[in-house]
């Protein structure tokens, strides 16, 4: 047993796993844009460009990719939760033609001022992964265009990248999801190096 132990952590079967955490919106898919306001059904999901090829990209560097989104609007009802679904199986399926995964999206429904625990700049839809996929969070990043994503992943212990200007706590700052999963990729290449 105890041999059969080692082998298994030789063979790197118990290593915790890297993931990114992505935002829906402004990251993934356009939002208060000229043809979208807020996203409620599959046809008003625009992918931003170079997104789909950026998931791609981190798939072949990281164990998962997922989504985590506040969508208040179902909690204020402007949506049902159904359709929020419809919205995601729609995303997800349009990710899998272009060879991209999405290994599991979580959101928040509630309320913006409901004050739950899942909402960002909460963090635990992160957390929740995290158990849930054995991932070592020190090693993943969190990606999003407002400053409650970049909090809700610092709390949660990953590295930050935003999408945007300027943000304070950001580990980098990027345009578009495309440079920063570059930037993600080397990244973790160079943490990956320091350890040896
Ligand atoms: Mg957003
Ligand atoms: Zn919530």
């Amino acid at each position: 047993m105890i041999i059969f132990n080692i082998l298994k952590i030789k063979k790197g079967v118990d290593r915790l796993k890297r993931a990114v955490f992505l935002d829906r919106d402004g990251v993934i898919n356009e939002v208060l844009t000229k043809r979208v306001k807020f996203v409620n059904e599959p046809n008003q999901f625009y992918f931003l460009p170079g997104a789909e090829e950026a998931i791609k990209s981190l798939n072949d560097h990281f164990d998962y990719v997922f989504v985590v989104t506040n969508q208040g609007g179902i909690g204020l009802g402007y949506m049902k939760e159904k359709q929020l679904q419809k919205v995601h199986d729609h995303m997800v399926a349009e990710l899998k033609k272009k060879g991209a995964t999405i290994h599991e999206v979580a959101y928040c429904p509630h309320k913006p001022k409901a004050g739950c625990e899942c909402r960002k700049p909460n963090s635990k839809m992160i957390l929740d992964l995290g158990e849930k996929y054995k991932i070592d969070l020190k090693k993943s990043y969190m990606v999003g265009d407002t400053d409650t994503d970049i909090q809700a992943g610092k709390k949660a212990g990953t590295k930050a990248v935003y999408i945007g200007d300027s943000d304070p706590l950001a580990d980098a700052v990027f345009p578009n999801l495309k440079e920063a999963a570059q930037w993600i990729i080397r990244d973790l290449h160079n943490d990956n190096k320091k350890l040896k």
